[in-house]
């Protein structure tokens, strides 16, 4: 049995930040279910606003993050509430415009931050058995045969919340949004810098090219829509895009490839079950608390959780129980938050406010 400080399980954003974050006061493990970060045609979502520079700094990852060679983000373009597109300028954001991440290369840079600062990282790790021993978290490590114990076990496991699930918390899906995208190979004459949105009668889309010259073209639409099994087909994909005027724009030399299915709707755990845990678990990034592709909130929501669960974690014991909660309390306040500009951002699609897939997230 190894004893640590605290046990962060994934190794995504969420995981990575708070190990970065506790790492100079603690010893942490940092548990990974995959053998490596995935490959950056499998990974998506790319845009990090400028307000997440100052938790970056915050973890000491913020020198490795510039080295990295993220691209500065342009300016959006949306065809939403009417045809005729629309320009929002991130220049004037006081926190700058933010960036278009090499997302393969974000999620390692903040991993082997976390490395470089002493957590240990276990990749690989295969199945987990989580249980409560007298005062502390246990996690066996099965594939390895070891065991680990801990007075704080953090679940940051993206969106299948594996640890949350093993202690029998329920998760709520807001809606079922799945996300259809493909990342088109770099074409030399496209030096467009914009995030294209628009919404489209069944659905909305995004394209956004990134650091590696690929362009991410991706649909949203209902789980249950009819057309997602013919539209996972490449040439029928980029068909449909095309026809939005707007992407249409950029996309006139775009070569069909494979078309990934993701899901992609809200979803939150159980707050006041979790605050009903035994003391020292936590829950971060989108095991927490995962955002609607269309709020652009997943990573810098990451990275902020992470932070505010270290400050949690690191009150002092006597106040455990009362930190616990001002986290949850903050968690809960967030969603509120979220789910009342999404609601707003879905009924300003007058256009299409008798579509099911509007009708379901305008009056849902
Ligand atoms: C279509 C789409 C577009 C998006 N676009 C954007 C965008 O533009 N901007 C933005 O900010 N966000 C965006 N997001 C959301 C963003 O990608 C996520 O919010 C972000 O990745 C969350 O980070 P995380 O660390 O919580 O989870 P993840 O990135 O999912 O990382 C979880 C980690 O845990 C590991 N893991 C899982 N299970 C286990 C286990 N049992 N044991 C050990 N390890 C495990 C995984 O391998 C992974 O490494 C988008 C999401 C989607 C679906």
């Amino acid at each position: 049995m190894t004893d640590w400080d605290a046990i962060v399980v994934g190794a995504g954003p969420a995981g990575s930040a708070l190990a970065c974050r506790l790492r100079p006061h603690g010893r942490v493990l940092l548990l990974e279910r995959d053998a490596a970060v995935a490959p950056a045609s499998r990974r998506i979502g790319e845009s990090l606003p400028g307000a997440a520079r100052v938790l970056l700094q915050r973890m000491g990852a913020f020198e490795r993050f510039l080295a990295d060679g993220h691209a500065e983000r342009g300016a959006t373009v949306s065809a939403w509430d009417r045809e005729e597109p629309v320009w929002f300028d991130h220049l004037r954001d006081p926190n700058g415009p933010g960036w278009h991440l090499d997302r393969a290369r974000f999620d390692a840079g903040l991993r082997e931050t976390a490395v470089a600062a002493g957590a240990v990282l276990i990749e690989d790790c295969g199945r987990l058995r989580v249980s409560r021993s007298a005062d502390a978290w246990c996690v066996d490590v099965e594939a390895q045969g070891t065991q680990h114990r801990a007075p704080v076990l953090v679940d940051a496991s993206g969106r299948g919340a594996t640890v949350a699930r093993q202690l029998g918390l329920a998760r709520r899906s807001d809606d079922a949004l799945i996300c259809l995208y493909a990342h088109l190979p770099a074409d030399a004459d496209d030096e467009d810098q914009c995030t294209r949105i628009c919404a489209d009668r069944d659905g909305w889309w995004y394209s956004v090219r990134i650091p590696s010259g690929q362009r991410v073209l991706a649909l949203h639409l209902d789980a249950d829509d009819p057309a997602l099994k013919t539209l996972r087909d490449p040439e029928r994909f980029l068909a449909k895009a095309k026809r939005q005027p707007l992407l249409a724009d950029a996309l006139q030399s775009a070569v069909a490839v494979e078309v990934h299915a993701r899901p992609a709707g809200s979803a939150t755990l159980d707050v006041e079950a979790l605050a009903d845990t035994p003391p020292g678990f936590f829950a971060i990034g989108d095991a927490m608390l995962a955002f609607d592709p269309i709020a652009s909130q997943g990573i810098f929501h990451a990275l902020a959780s992470a932070e505010s669960a270290a400050s949690a974690i690191e009150r002092p014991s006597g106040n455990a129980a009362s930190a616990r909660k001002s986290y949850l309390d903050e968690m809960q306040s967030v969603h509120a938050r979220y789910r009342e500009h999404l609601h707003a951002t879905y009924a300003g699609v007058v256009r299409y406010r008798h579509a099911s897939f509007w009708v379901r997230r305008i009056e849902g």
